[in-house]
């Protein structure tokens, strides 16, 4: 195994997360890496890890990886790294089962890691840009120490994609195949899991993502902005605020305390632009705001800025959809 860049490699069904493949794009840029993916499913992802541009994929295809669990995760990146030379960064993305699996791996490491990781690069030593104290401070700092310099990067923060242009001819190398547990070897079991499944695409991995705040005034507005997801194959937002008046769900919370959306589309209605709102919107390719208030910030920060009514013109945008 190289020496150089490892990424843990994040999957589903078959595909890689979209995190890992900008994390893959970014880093083979940087030099030689190595990809590693855990899980049955690993086998599957191979020939896209390639496309991306891994220069090496280490695949352990066991069974325990599958029930969610950090454990078995951080034991096999700890052994590989006890066994051999370990790199001089680990990347993670950003996404809760690799700050999970990260932390336990620093933690068994006796080392840290570095999260909401912007950038990396090699000037002056390894020097990373991370975010701290909630976006108030972008911190430049060169690493030091033993390795690896496990790093956890913020979403979109690689999503170049000039970048994935340069590295498309980068066809990636080796494939490995290990088995690093023992037969007996056990693991905490999960007894029951629960997952919430709407329709349509989700509020992370939608191009489209309608949001309201307080300015919808209402609980029962939000069903326009349902039926319009809905029409448009889009996903549904809202801010703290709505959510603390019991208006929608936190799980649709975006911002520094909820989610981190990158859709090509953001339509946020009825939402001022609050510092903690606007954090979770960054990686939207560009952003319409309806606003009664020509002077709300959220004006200032949009691409396009509606002045009016948030209801009335969600309606009428209802009422076009409907005649097409
Ligand atoms: P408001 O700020 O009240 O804005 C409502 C807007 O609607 C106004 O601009 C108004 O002009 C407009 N409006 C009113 N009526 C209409 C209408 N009929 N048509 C069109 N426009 C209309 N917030 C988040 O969203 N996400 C977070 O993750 C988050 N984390 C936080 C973490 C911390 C530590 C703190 C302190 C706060 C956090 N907040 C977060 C809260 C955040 O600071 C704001 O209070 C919140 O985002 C405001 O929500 P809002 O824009 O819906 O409401």
């Amino acid at each position: 195994m190289s020496n150089d860049i490892w990424i843990y490699g994040e999957h589903s069904n078959g595909r890689l997360a979209e995190n890992t493949r900008d994390i893959l794009s970014k880093a083979s840029s940087m030099g030689r890496t190595s990809l590693i993916l855990l899980g049955r499913e690993a086998d599957r992802v191979v020939d896209e890890a390639c496309e991306a541009g891994a220069s090496e994929i280490i695949v352990d295809a066991d069974p325990r990886y599958d029930e969610y669990l950090a454990e078995p995760h951080a034991r096999t990146l700890y052994r590989l790294i006890d066994q051999g030379t370990p790199p001089r960064i680990l990347l993670f993305t950003f996404d809760p089962p690799s700050r999970d699996i990260a932390s336990r791996l620093a933690s068994k490491l006796g080392t840290g890691a570095l999260s909401n990781v912007l950038d990396v690069s090699e000037e002056d030593g390894l020097t990373v840009a991370a975010v701290q104290w909630g976006w108030s401070y972008t911190a430049k700092c060169r690493l030091k120490g033993k390795n690896p310099h496990i790093l956890l990067i913020r979403q979109g923060a690689f999503s170049d994609h000039s970048l994935k242009m340069a590295n498309a001819n980068n066809v990636g190398g080796i494939t490995r195949y290990i088995s690093m547990f023992e037969p007996d070897e056990t693991f905490p079991r999960v007894i029951r899991s629960t997952v919430e499944r709407k329709p349509g695409p989700t509020l992370t991995n939608a191009r489209l993502v309608i949001a309201g705040g307080r300015g919808m005034g209402s609980a029962d507005n939000f069903r326009l902005i349902e039926e319009l997801v809905a029409m448009l194959d889009g996903a549904i937002g809202t801010t703290r605020a709505a959510v603390d008046a019991g208006w929608r769900p936190y799980t649709e919370q975006i911002g520094q305390t909820g989610a981190s959306i990158r859709p090509d589309v953001y339509i946020a209605c009825g939402i001022s632009g609050a510092v903690h709102h606007m954090k979770g919107v960054r990686g939207s390719k560009s952003i319409i705001a309806i606003n009664k208030d020509p002077d709300a910030p959220i004006m200032r920060m949009a691409d396009v800025g509606i002045v009016g009514d948030a209801v009335e013109l969600l309606r009428l945008l209802r009422e076009k959809l409907q005649e097409r």
